[in-house]
């Protein structure tokens, strides 16, 4: 044996056994194994390769560790990992070449999706010109993979600039040191987007999320094919659905309580011609307290869309979110005139579609209406469903059409 000989990962990395629990999981093609089913570990440095074992000593793959997410191994190979930084950058090729055929009608769409498209912990969305980056645990935060990940977005996508959104909160969840949202490459920092040819502004440091809910993309879409009449765009953030109403209806009403978020949806109001005399006004309002003064005053609308945020955050939630789903969309339904649309959504994991149906179908009782469902939709095809992670199926989208 020679003296120079490069160790293997086997000799090199650290590794862990799991119960029968953590293996079921995996072999479940789960990617997540809790603390609680590790049953012995090696000394692991946070963010550290680990390779994982039964508790028998069989070799399963290998795994990113964190020392504080109660997630303590998310799986990233079925085999040995050799160098992370470029299977990094060979995931992220895989995920921009997966969404070439799948993508159409916008320059603004998501292009990691974390667990989705097998790099726990990061997430990519891109806004025509400018990258928006998103680092979630220790492993994706390691120099090393950092430089490959912003190197090969910048190869692969020649952006004007890349941006990195910090989520504050999540950095202290995964014990990493504190970091300010801001370029970390070019000088590019907001753009313009087009999406279903309805134009946005876009600004790499502020609002929600990365910017816009580009999930919703292709809804917006769907629900303007039906919409109609007057509307009413509950919970507008920046104008997602209103403006894409706008085309089709003779008045279009956005609610939100985000000032910041209607003075946007304002700004992209006027970056999109409207036929004329077509109106559009923007509120600023809690909008349950709107929809029942609405209801109340006996308002009557032809298209009316729901996107709340997420009322379920976690499971303890479930009833309370339930209720509150129930709540507006009975007031919605009672508002709405025979043949009018309906497009309700729902953003909370912990509510599965079945749990969804059954609470919009509990309102339709409620208020005494028939309604039709013309389509089941979830997010857009950039965002996609894991099948085995139910964690990556989040969003349901009903579009229903009132009979009477
Ligand atoms: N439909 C939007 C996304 C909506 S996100 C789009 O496609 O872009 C949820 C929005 O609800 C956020 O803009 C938030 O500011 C708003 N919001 C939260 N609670 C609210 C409330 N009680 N009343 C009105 N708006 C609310």
């Amino acid at each position: 044996m020679s003296r120079n000989r490069a160790l293997s990962a086997e000799e090199t990395e650290p590794s862990v056994r799991l119960s029968n629990r953590g293996v079921t999981r995996l072999q479940a093609r789960h990617p997540w194994v809790y603390r609680s089913d590790i049953v012995g570990a090696d000394d692991i440095p946070p963010g550290a390769l680990v390779r994982v074992h039964d508790a028998r000593g069989k070799f399963l793959g290998t795994a990113l560790y964190s020392s504080s997410s109660q997630i303590a191994i998310r799986m990233i190979s079925h085999g040995s990992v050799a160098d992370l930084p470029a299977l990094v950058a060979e995931r992220i090729r895989a995920a921009i070449a997966y969404r070439k055929d799948l993508v159409a009608n916008t320059d603004a769409y998501r292009i990691v999706f974390s667990e989705a498209d097998f790099l726990p912990g990061l997430i990519v969305d891109r806004y025509n010109d400018v990258i928006s980056m998103q680092i979630l645990t220790q492993a994706m935060d390691a120099a090393p993979a950092r430089k490959a990940i912003v190197e090969t977005l910048r190869d692969e996508l020649q952006p004007a600039g890349i941006v990195e959104r910090v989520e504050a909160r999540i950095r202290e969840l995964e014990q990493l040191p504190p970091r300010q949202s801001g370029l970390v490459w070019g000088d590019k920092l907001s753009s313009e987007v087009t999406m279903n040819g309805v134009r946005f502004h876009y600004d790499g440091l502020e609002g929600q999320k990365t910017g816009a809910f580009l999930d919703q993309r292709e809804n917006y879409a769907a629900a303007a094919e039906y919409a109609h009449g007057e509307a009413l765009d509950a919970f507008c953030y920046q104008g997602g659905f209103a403006l894409h109403l706008a085309a089709k209806c003779s008045s279009v009403t956005g609610v939100d309580s985000s000032r910041p978020a209607l003075e946007m949806a304002e700004k992209n109001a006027a970056l999109n011609p409207r036929p004329d005399r077509h109106e559009l006004e923007w509120i600023e309002a809690n909008a349950f307290d709107l929809l029942r003064d609405y209801a109340a005053a006996n308002r009557r609308y032809d298209t009316i869309v729901l996107d709340p945020p997420a009322f379920a955050k976690s499971k303890r939630d479930l009833e309370k979110a339930l209720g509150g789903y129930k709540e507006l969309n009975l007031r919605a339904m009672k508002m709405l005139r025979p043949g009018g649309i309906l497009v309700t959504c729902s953003c909370s994991f912990h509510v599965s579609a079945a749990d969804f149906l059954k609470v919009v179908a509990a309102a339709a009782q409620d208020a005494h209406r028939s309604l039709r469902v013309v389509e089941h939709r979830g997010a857009a095809k950039d965002h996609p469903i894991l099948l085995n992670v139910p964690e990556t199926s989040y969003l349901q989208c009903l579009i229903l059409i009132v009979s009477d």
